[in-house]
């Protein structure tokens, strides 16, 4: 599904990805983690095509199709989905009016229609049943103030409704309390399926006793510098990054 090659990318000319390589199949779940800085945040955004992070070398491959010339748009409607790449906050637009919109503009992309009000209905019952949100939150404004929960909870929404191909969930800014943790992880693990594939990026091993990962990988400098089962989470969890970096720096 997606395949990551020889990666590098900078910002602002400054050198953040240095070769990153990563291959992500239907139905995996992967995580990410990594110290601080490491490069974490800068890798989802390049996936999801955000325009001040350039690539100097390699490629991204997803479903066979080159895609790093994209805008994040076209990725986007190709079923690529990148937490918080969505807005959180438009004053006036309700929840469900916001995904009505995300959701036509995708099928526009591809030269469909709208999607006829029955069935979109139909969709937003299924999947707001599914990660048990009730309607209330539904008619909200996207600028009613949510509290982190609830911003997590109109993100995992917005993914279940936008079913993505691969979701890529940047978890490290957003101080993620214990009900958010839950959210975020019932949702994602309500929404997997052998056709669609997961990468996590956290620093808190925590997350990942909720969302179990198939693959983990460790950022440092740029570089994936380890991989392993969710056994080197735990790992990470006891003995923290310094064993990593010193068995990189040796
Ligand atoms: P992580 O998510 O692992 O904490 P980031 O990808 O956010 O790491 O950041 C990696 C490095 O890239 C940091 O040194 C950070 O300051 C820098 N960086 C990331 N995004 C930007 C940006 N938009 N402008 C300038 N520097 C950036
Ligand atoms: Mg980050
Ligand atoms: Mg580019």
């Amino acid at each position: 599904m997606l395949k990551i090659d020889d990666l590098h990318a900078s910002v602002e000319d400054k050198a953040i990805l240095r070769g990153i390589n990563l291959e992500v199949k239907p139905g995996e779940v992967h995580a990410i983690m990594g110290p601080n800085g490491s490069g974490k945040s800068t890798l989802a955004s390049v996936i999801a095509g955000k325009e001040e992070y350039e690539v100097t070398k390699g490629s991204i491959v997803f479903e066979g199709e080159d895609i790093d010339e994209l805008a994040a748009e076209e990725r986007a409607h190709k079923g690529v989905f990148l937490s918080f790449q969505y807005p959180v906050e438009i004053p006036g637009v309700s929840v469900t009016n916001f995904i009505k919109t995300a959701i036509n503009e995708t099928r526009k992309a591809k030269g469909l229609d709208d999607m006829p009000a029955k069935d979109m209905l139909k969709l937003i019952r299924e999947k707001s049943e599914l990660l048990e949100i009730d309607r209330k939150f539904l008619s909200r404004s996207l600028n009613e103030g949510f509290s982190g929960g609830e911003k997590k909870r109109n993100e995992i929404f917005q993914m279940a409704m936008l079913e993505p191909k691969l979701a890529i969930l940047d978890e490290t800014d957003s101080g993620l309390d214990i009900d958010a943790l839950r959210i975020v992880a019932n949702g994602v693990n309500k929404l997997k399926s052998k056709d669609n594939a997961v990468v996590v990026i956290t620093h808190y091993q925590r997350l990942l006793d909720y969302i179990v990962p198939d693959f983990v990988h460790v950022l440092y400098n740029g570089r994936i510098v380890k991989s392993g089962g969710k056994e080197l989470a735990h790992e990470l969890e006891e003995k923290g990054y310094d064993w990593i970096k010193e068995e990189v720096n040796a």
